[in-house]
């Protein structure tokens, strides 16, 4: 692993400290759910049309052994998320307006790059937003790209994912603008979210974001961990609208476990509570 993605990873480990974090700590009894089957069970062929096309989720459902989730709504002709005006400050987002059962995937740093993540989501249809940090990606950019071309979208997370709290002005801009270029030198596209790296931010991030182009920092209300869910409410359930905060992380962060199957247990725990996820970008 290159030393400045090991830098990082071990500073999600050490900075871990609150549900605040964006790289929370994993508690350390949760019981254990049995392994989604991510490498033995071969890929079922989807039959044409449209549903034929459900038919076929239906079975990669089967295939990683998730109840199927419900197909999400229809997007809405309008973002329930007003933007701000030119000028105006950039909102500081956890969750979104809506009565629909649905909650928002977002998975952040870039460090594990399962090619079998890709196979899942691919095979599962599931949108989800990427938040990648330059530090963790640069050792093969074509990976996330890979998830890019399935239509998930690629946001900012920095270049070196400090804590934003500890830098001034100057330095803050340089993380968000100097990750808007890169990410749009490689993608294409120019990201136009932002998140902090640990949800750590104060004003001078704010202006900074403003003056990056960003239109709006998306925070989180739950984070998923390797079976279980850290929630910030107290009644331990997801809300309409929550934007649920994951990782790109492997065996030798998860205890073993792999980047699908923690996936796995996170689409369980949606699934279970009868939600079901839709794109972020279609409502913000
Ligand atoms: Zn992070």
């Amino acid at each position: 692993m290159d030393r400045r993605i090991r830098g990082a990873a071990l500073a999600c480990v050490l900075l871990a400290t609150s549900v605040a974090t964006g790289c929370a700590a994993e508690p350390p009894t949760e019981p254990r759910r049995p392994a989604a089957p991510s490498r033995s069970v071969p890929a079922t062929p989807s039959p044409r049309g449209e549903a034929g096309a459900r038919a076929g989720v239906e079975a990669a459902y089967a295939k990683w052994d998730i109840e199927p989730l419900a197909a999400p709504p229809a997007p809405p002709d309008a973002k329930p998320v007003g933007l701000p005006a030119a000028g105006g400050q950039v909102p500081v987002i956890s969750e979104i307006p809506t009565q629909e059962k649905i909650v928002f995937l977002t998975f952040d740093d870039g460090a594990e790059k399962d090619p079998e993540f890709v196979t899942m989501m691919r095979e599962l249809k599931i949108p989800f937003t990427m938040f990648l940090t330059d530090s963790a990606i640069s050792a093969d950019y074509g990976y996330f790209g890979k998830l890019q071309a399935l239509g998930d979208g690629v946001q900012n997370h920095t270049l070196t994912h400090p804590n934003l709290r500890t830098l001034g002005a100057a330095a803050q801009k340089q993380e968000i603008c100097g990750q808007q270029t890169k990410l749009k030198d490689r993608y294409g596209i120019m990201p136009r979210l932002f998140r902090p790296p640990y949800g750590n931010w104060n004003e001078d991030t704010r202006a900074a974001a403003a003056s990056c182009g960003v239109e709006a920092i998306v925070l989180w209300r739950e984070s998923m961990q390797i079976t279980n869910m850290q929630y910030q409410r107290g009644d331990k359930k997801l809300h309409p609208g929550d934007i649920v905060l994951a990782h790109f992380r492997g065996p030798s962060e998860l205890k073993g476990t792999t980047m699908t199957e923690m996936t796995a247990n996170l689409l369980r725990h949606i699934q279970e509570q009868g939600f079901t996820v839709a794109r972020l970008e279609d409502y913000l």
